[in-house]
């Protein structure tokens, strides 16, 4: 199933310390037109229409898109009635969202467009994330906690991503606990910051504070793995090397070269969000370019070179190659210049492999499944 990411808006009520938005050299916050959303219905269905055994996904993405109010999504509503009257059964709708903005009317209009869980992030711990500026942490998670609750109370699901910064670290099991303690339905997912040019270098990390700390959590989940939501990289990397799910995240798949769309708010198709927060892979506009045309678009062709070429050369003989591919291809872009290299957290990849998995799939045995 191709997932088209779409940003509708780069406006959000944040001020995360490391997100691309808020260190844009230009500062002209740009929202999709209702005629761009509208395209964009038109587009999905002339896809699904021509494919009647596909779906698609639609992840609804930012800054912050449900700072855009139950009018826009309404609309959404509308237009996906309008031109997808055979096809709207077949696109499945997700969304990342702070939560902070989240009413009751909004979850309503959600449910309509078929949202079961929702996406989240959240940080209470570092006061990177905050509302306003300057950042307010702690109304940020007054305000997140509140939409968590109205979540649960209207039955929806919910995951996080929790982005792993510099001054995270050395609190692992604290911050596990926290999210743990939660009680969300959905998976938590840890992921290295991603620091683009002129954004805040001193809150990167490298691979090796990122395997440990992943490593101080690793064991207190796997003891307790069945009282716990899924946690990512653990939960697909245990699947995986047990033989029992070949699921694995985007980065870690090494089949997004065909997989992924990003709509921006200005119309541009790039190959997923992190390629256009760094301008890279731009394969036009929705308004010159069919999906198809753009999933099929030749600057692709250097992701599907990538698998080859690192299977072939730094990957050679890697153990690890069917759960790693080589890392993400924009990480690797921006540690290299290239997308032909191997992500640097290879090291980290397989240091929490060797390290801690495998010790205790092998000392666990396979009586209990993670
Ligand atoms: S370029 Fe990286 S972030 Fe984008 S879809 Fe591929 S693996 Fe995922
Ligand atoms: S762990 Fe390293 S060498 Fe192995 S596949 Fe991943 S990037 Fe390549």
């Amino acid at each position: 199933m191709a997932t088209i990411i779409f940003q509708p808006t780069e406006a959000c009520n944040a001020s995360c310390a490391y997100c691309y938005v808020v260190h844009k050299e230009s500062r002209v916050t740009k929202t999709a037109s209702v005629e761009t959303l509208e395209l964009l219905f038109v587009r999905i269905n002339e896809f699904l229409a021509d494919r009647p055994n596909d779906r698609m996904g639609l992840v609804w993405h930012g800054g912050e898109p449900l700072i855009l109010g139950p009018a826009y999504f309404e609309a959404a509503i509308d237009f996906q009635g309008k031109h997808c009257p055979k096809t709207s059964a077949r696109i499945r709708h997700a969304i990342q969202s702070n939560l902070t903005l989240l009413t009751g009317d909004l979850v309503r209009i959600l449910k309509k467009l078929g949202v079961t869980t929702v996406g989240s992030s959240c940080d209470p711990f570092t006061d990177l994330r905050g509302l306003g500026r300057p950042a307010d942490a702690a109304e940020y998670h007054r305000r997140y906690l509140d939409g968590l609750e109205l979540l649960k109370r209207e039955g929806m699901g919910c995951g996080i991503i929790y982005v792993v910064t510099k001054p995270a670290l050395g609190k692992a099991l604290e911050i596990f606990h926290h999210l743990t303690g939660l009680n969300v339905s959905g998976p938590i997912d840890f992921n290295p910051v991603m620091i683009h040019d002129g954004g805040p270098g001193h809150l990167g990390i490298t691979a090796e504070e990122f395997t440990t700390f992943l490593g101080a959590i690793f064991p207190v989940w796997w003891r307790d793995r069945s009282r716990y939501p899924d946690v990512g990289p653990f939960t697909p990397l245990v699947r995986n090397l047990l033989g029992e799910d070949r699921k694995l995240s985007c980065r870690d798949s090494g089949r997004c070269a065909d997989l992924y769309l990003n709509l921006g708010p200005d119309g541009r198709l790039s190959h997923c969000n992190r390629s256009c927060e760094s301008g890279l892979l731009d394969y036009g506009t929705i308004r010159e370019k069919t999906l198809a045309q753009a999933l099929a678009d030749p600057g692709r062709n250097v992701l599907r070179e990538r698998s080859r070429i690192l299977f072939e050369g730094e990957c050679r003989g890697c153990r690890f190659w069917s759960l790693c591919h080589g890392g993400c291809p924009v990480e690797a872009w921006h540690e290299t210049g290239s997308f032909l290299h191997k992500s640097s957290m290879c090291a980290a990849r397989k240091d929490l492999i060797e390290r801690y998995v495998e010790p205790a799939i092998h000392e666990g045995g396979r009586d209990s499944s993670p």
